[in-house]
């Protein structure tokens, strides 16, 4: 008699959760990669008791999205160097009934950034948004050497406790200027654009056409911002990018495999985002 393959429960961890694809994603790899299980999305309102819940169900892993990568750290057994420098978790592993936390937001972000043609990293980057995806990204652009990083966001205080992080940032207050120009590149990190979310208060009229405009939401597929951006012929970079590279960073975590993004995952994202 065939050995039955295990059973894998994994899911996604946030509120709210209408517009993730990351059950989709992940149910299509687990299928792909013959992987019995289930990759199911938990609209929590609070986390309490969240750790001994998962080790109860016997999840194989989780992400963790708005507006709990900060705050599931308390409930972990361990989390890894990057994560907590960053001091934010997207993926949960349950290794042996111990929940370790990493952040595979960085490996995204800087994967989406691999098809750009030229990109002068010596003019200073701004990145819009002091959440749990915006350290990730500066994590990241300073490990990239770039020099200065200018950082804005809603609440000052986040931003600020950010900046003391990082030697590169200087924080301007937010709006404090209607229009941006003189970056090479403008990062947009806020929920602003999202489905659900009003657009991103901030004009590229006046911005240098050279600015290349990276969005990290990736639900719509093209944010305001990023239509604005097309329409100036600004080059971007969409936030299914990175979405897609993050996802597939933590399925490597959870089953040591690297799954494909082929046309068709590609093709049903891309459906159910334009259906919503
Ligand atoms: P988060 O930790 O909850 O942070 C949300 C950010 O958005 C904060 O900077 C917040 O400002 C700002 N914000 C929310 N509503 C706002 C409003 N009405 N006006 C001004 N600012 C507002 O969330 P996150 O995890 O960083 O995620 C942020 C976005 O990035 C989400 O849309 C998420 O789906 C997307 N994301 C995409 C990827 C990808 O792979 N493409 C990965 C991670 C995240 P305050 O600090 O003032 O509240």
């Amino acid at each position: 008699m065939r050995k039955k393959s295990k059973f894998h429960l994994l899911g996604i961890i946030g509120y709210p959760l209408r517009q993730s694809m990351s059950p989709i994603l992940h149910n299509y790899w687990m299928n792909k990669n013959s992987l019995n299980g289930y990759y199911v999305p938990l609209e929590l309102n609070n986390l309490k008791n969240i750790n001994k819940a998962i080790k109860a169900m016997n999840f194989t892993g989780l992400n963790v999205t708005i507006p709990y990568k900060k705050s599931i750290i308390k409930y972990l057994d361990k989390i890894d160097e990057d994560a907590e420098k960053l001091e934010a978790v997207n993926t949960i592993v349950n290794k042996k009934g111990k929940l370790i936390g990493y952040n595979t937001d960085t490996i995204g972000f800087q994967k989406g950034l691999k098809n750009l043609k030229k990109w002068n990293k010596n003019l200073p980057v701004l990145v819009i948004g002091a959440g749990g995806a915006a350290e990730a990204i500066i994590y990241s652009l300073c490990k990239i050497k770039i020099k200065k990083i200018y950082l804005m966001n809603r609440t000052i205080g986040k931003a600020k406790k950010i900046g003391l992080k990082y030697k590169n940032i200087k924080i301007i207050r937010w709006l404090e200027r209607d229009f941006v120009d003189d970056f090479s590149m403008i990062i947009n990190t806020t929920s602003l654009g999202m489905i659900g979310y009003p657009k991103l208060p901030i004009s590229l009229k006046e911005t240098n056409k050279d600015t290349i405009v990276y969005d990290i939401v990736y639900n719509p597929l093209k944010t305001p911002f990023i239509k604005e951006a097309e329409k100036n012929n600004m080059d971007t970079i969409k936030g299914l990018e990175m979405f897609l590279e993050q996802a597939k960073e933590s399925f490597g975590l959870w089953f040591n495999k690297h799954p494909k993004i082929d046309t068709q995952i590609l093709k049903l994202i891309k459906n159910k985002i334009e259906k919503q």
